[in-house]
């Protein structure tokens, strides 16, 4: 009876159909191998229908600007307070810097986030100094996509000036940001965020910026912070509000959308300690995170087509074999990232694309780059 449940849900998507809330939650609840497999090939069928069999990479540079953060995410070994050994807050120079050898090593896209440091104001206010990083950037690159700012960092700013989230977005944009990472969504779930990332912005708030965003023409990824405290319930209801967010975008015909999902597991390795000690373990159970990545292809991929693995999180390996499993894409280069190196993860932070190619090779899949927003070079 179980598998035929699973069949069935299969089978429907096979036709085409999305599958429901309840349905997702049956695939991910999976535990026989026959049933896992079956998962994994009809992810892997979906994946060729609906990207086809190219595996995309992107050439970019990662700048975290600061760690220096005024919350205290449970999850977080990036953050230190003000004058905490190992605290850092990049000078413009040295912005330009990162830039500058990006931009010489072939980066298309620089990815810019940082901490939500208090100080980092100009004239008391929050939005001219995330100006001035944009125009650090631009003004000497400005053939330089642009991928910066976090849902969480938006609101930040909002919060500090006083400001509608729509302004800093404009601003932002009319500066010359590209697009907007779609991190600080960790799990859309109130209880869980409630542990997690107690002072983050909440759901809805995530939401609200994220489809501001795409009314305002900038194009976001999608992510979730994978096996901590979540619940399969909880990750598919996670994968339901992105599905929806996606759909309201196209249906209203927005000018931007969700270019991509990208899971992100949970390393835990240097994270605080209550969390670590409550979720048992340092780095990522590789099956779970293949068996949600199979099963997000599944859940989203009518409506969210691209679907990138975290070698970073997994390793390259782990990164490699999700590609079986409804990934199409293998990330960027990155060249430096502090966020989960802090937090202990093994996956390093630089790889160079011919790695990129040939782990893509591995698997007699053909690769190409990609930019941001998935045209190919
Ligand atoms: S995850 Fe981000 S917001 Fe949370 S403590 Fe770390 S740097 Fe700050």
């Amino acid at each position: 009876m179980k598998h035929k449940t699973v069949d069935d849900i299969l089978d429907r998507a096979l036709l085409g159909y999305d599958i429901s809330p309840i349905e997702g939650v049956v695939l991910l609840k999976q535990t026989d191998p026959q049933a896992i497999a079956l998962i994994q090939s009809t992810a892997d069928t979906l994946r060729q229908r609906q990207v086809g069999d190219v595996v995309t990479y992107v050439i970019n540079r990662n700048i975290n600007f600061t760690n220096i953060c005024e919350q205290h995410c449970s999850f977080c070994a990036f953050r230190r307070d003000d004058g905490d050994r190992g605290a850092y807050w990049l000078d413009w120079a040295q912005i330009l810097e990162k830039a500058t050898d990006g931009v010489k090593r072939g980066a298309t896209e620089i990815c810019m986030q940082g901490g939500l440091n208090p100080q980092a104001q100009i004239n008391g206010k929050s939005l001219p100094y995330y100006l001035k990083l944009v125009e650090t950037i631009k003004q000497e690159f400005p053939q330089l996509h642009l991928h910066a700012f976090s849902p969480q960092e938006v609101q930040f700013i909002a919060r500090v000036d006083g400001v509608k989230y729509a302004d800093v977005i404009t601003a932002l944009r009319d500066a010359g940001v590209d697009s907007m990472p779609g991190t600080a969504a960790e799990v859309l779930d109130d209880e869980v965020r409630r542990v997690l990332c107690p002072e983050k912005i909440d759901t809805a708030t995530w939401l609200e910026i994220v489809s501001t965003a795409h009314q305002l023409g900038l194009h976001t990824t999608s992510t979730m912070l994978s096996g901590h405290i979540e619940s399969p319930e909880q990750q598919i209801a996670h994968l339901e509000k992105l599905r929806s967010l996606q759909i309201t975008a196209m249906k209203n015909g927005y000018p931007a959308k969700i270019t991509e999902f990208i899971l992100l597991p949970f390393v835990g390795q240097e994270a605080p300690k209550p969390l670590r000690r409550r979720v048992g373990r340092d780095q990522p159970v590789l099956s779970d995170s293949l068996l949600l990545t199979a099963v997000a292809r599944i859940y989203l991929g009518n409506w969210i087509p691209n679907h990138q693995p975290s070698w970073v999180k997994l390793g390259l390996d782990g990164a490699t074999t999700a590609l079986l499993w409804g990934c199409n894409d293998i990330g960027g280069t990155l060249m430096e990232e502090h966020i989960t190196s802090m937090a202990g993860a093994v996956g390093g932070t630089y790889m160079p694309p011919e790695t990129l190619q040939n782990a893509i090779a591995s698997l007699g899949r053909p690769y190409q780059q990609r930019n941001t927003l998935y045209q190919k070079h």
